[in-house]
């Protein structure tokens, strides 16, 4: 059908994260409308939205108040900007919400539109904030393998997966990358948890003194890792790591992107682990991304440096004309509103801690080499060979079946090579955890078949 709407997505668009033949090759799934946790495509099939879009719709697809909040807020203002001195009131209520919802003192929130472009304002932070204290040398960010921190030059320098950097020629100057805490896939026979986290740390350390401590600013990394495939840090990792930190006076950058706000049982990822950032990154289930809005919570140590006219380096020349929109801030306040009164933390411990038990039961499939997760963020690790973790065929081959033979029974995940990636709306019942498994496991003895 030449003018289908398939046929016109393939003339005319060009997708993210795929490329043309590919695309052309899976056929688009046009989603037309969405409800609750399911979404429904043009020819009415309805499945169930287990990675929440991008890991974002917290509250569900048809929330009436984000509705109602965003259709008042665009009556009212329908746009302005906090540049200089100007500002509105969506904008002041989220700050206060933010900095009185971060679990360590933050003292300033600052707004951008994207993950990226906030891990992008971090770094220029950084760097702006060590001039103004007179050590420009001390400009190095170190980020991790397998983080994903977004797609911008500088926020695609941090991220450290190879899709990201190899055909870009990034990263750019002044950012490193240090081991993934991929425990399963990394660590040594025979090692244990404590003791790869042991290993993470010394590494970091020895990284900081070859680099020259005076020279490394920040260290970012999210709590629990997400595009790079669900990592959930070993057994002491984050301890260990903020130790490093700390002896060398380096700030810690949590990207809680993906994290924050419910997805690991707790409001913050940086919560569950024990994380003391300095600066705190957050979007996706800040306003269920019903709107594009990002911000960045940051400390006394991060903002006094900035907020110092007698640094004589200029103004922080920074800021984003949609940053902080009123009709998306407005949405955002009301999705943290519904998070709190529906007790969507809660679900997420509880129904979560169900989700991970159920996957769990999964480990003695054939195909399944390792089950991971913490509260409703999960992957399951497809490998051919249990023993040797070996692939099946192509890296990436059995995670793209399986993930296909998931969306025709029902259920829209996402493969990140061979993890196989569930991360559902947090309003999510057991009851739709058991529909999510039970299509599970058909596509599993399907793809075992193949
Ligand atoms: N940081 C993390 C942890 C993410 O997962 C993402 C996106 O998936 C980003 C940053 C980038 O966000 P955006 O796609 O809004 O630029």
């Amino acid at each position: 059908q030449p003018n289908s709407p398939e046929a016109r997505d393939i003339r005319y668009n060009l997708h993210a994260y795929t490329n043309a033949r590919r695309h052309q090759e899976a056929g688009p799934l046009i989603i037309e409308k969405g409800e609750g946790i399911y979404v429904e495509d043009n020819s009415g099939k309805r499945y169930i939205e287990a990675m929440a879009g991008l890991w974002s719709v917290a509250v569900g697809f048809s929330e009436q108040r984000l509705v109602d909040a965003a259709t008042k807020q665009m009556s009212k203002l329908p746009y302005y900007h906090s540049f200089t001195h100007k500002s509105h009131s969506p904008l002041i209520d989220l700050a206060e919400k933010l900095v009185q919802m971060a679990p360590v003192p933050m003292s300033k929130a600052f707004f951008t539109n994207s993950g990226s472009e906030a891990n992008d304002t971090a770094m220029k932070m950084i760097w702006y904030r060590s001039n103004a204290l007179g050590q420009p040398q001390r400009k190095k960010i170190i980020s991790r393998q397998r983080g994903y921190h977004g797609v911008t030059i500088a926020s695609a320098s941090l991220t450290g997966l190879p899709n990201n950097q190899i055909s870009f020629d990034l990263p750019i100057a002044n950012v490193l990358h240090t081991a993934s805490p991929h425990y399963w896939r990394e660590a040594r026979p025979g090692e244990t948890e404590e003791q790869f986290s042991t290993r993470l740390a010394e590494e970091l350390e020895k990284l900081i003194l070859a680099e020259g401590p005076e020279t490394v600013a920040a260290f970012i990394g999210e709590p629990v890792m997400g595009a790079g495939g669900v990592v959930v840090p070993p057994a002491g990792y984050w301890e260990k790591i903020q130790a490093v930190l700390k002896k060398y006076d380096i700030l810690l950058i949590a990207d809680e992107v993906i994290c924050g706000f419910g997805r690991t049982g707790e409001m913050f990822g940086s919560q569950t682990y024990g994380l003391q950032p300095d600066i705190m990154v957050m979007s996706k289930q800040l306003s269920s991304s019903y709107l594009p809005i990002s911000a960045l919570l940051i400390n006394d140590k991060v903002f006094e440096p900035l907020a110092d006219e007698s640094n004589r380096i200029g103004t922080f020349g920074h800021g984003f004309t949609a940053g902080g929109h009123p009709v998306a801030a407005a949405v955002a306040l009301e999705n943290l509103r519904l998070i709190e009164e529906r007790d969507l933390v809660g679900n997420a411990r509880e129904v979560g801690a169900y989700m991970q038990q159920r996957l769990r039961e999964l480990s003695s499939h054939e195909l399944v080499g390792e089950v991971r997760g913490i509260g409703l963020i999960a992957a399951i690790e497809l490998v051919a060979d249990k023993a040797t973790k070996a692939p099946w065929g192509q890296p990436g081959a059995l995670g793209a079946l399986t993930n296909g033979l998931l969306q025709q029974n029902g259920v829209i995940s996402r493969n990140m090579g061979d993890a196989l990636a569930f991360c559902p709306p947090l309003i999510i019942t057991r009851a739709q955890v058991d529909e999510i498994i039970s299509a599970l496991k058909t596509s599993l003895d399907e793809a075992l078949k193949q």
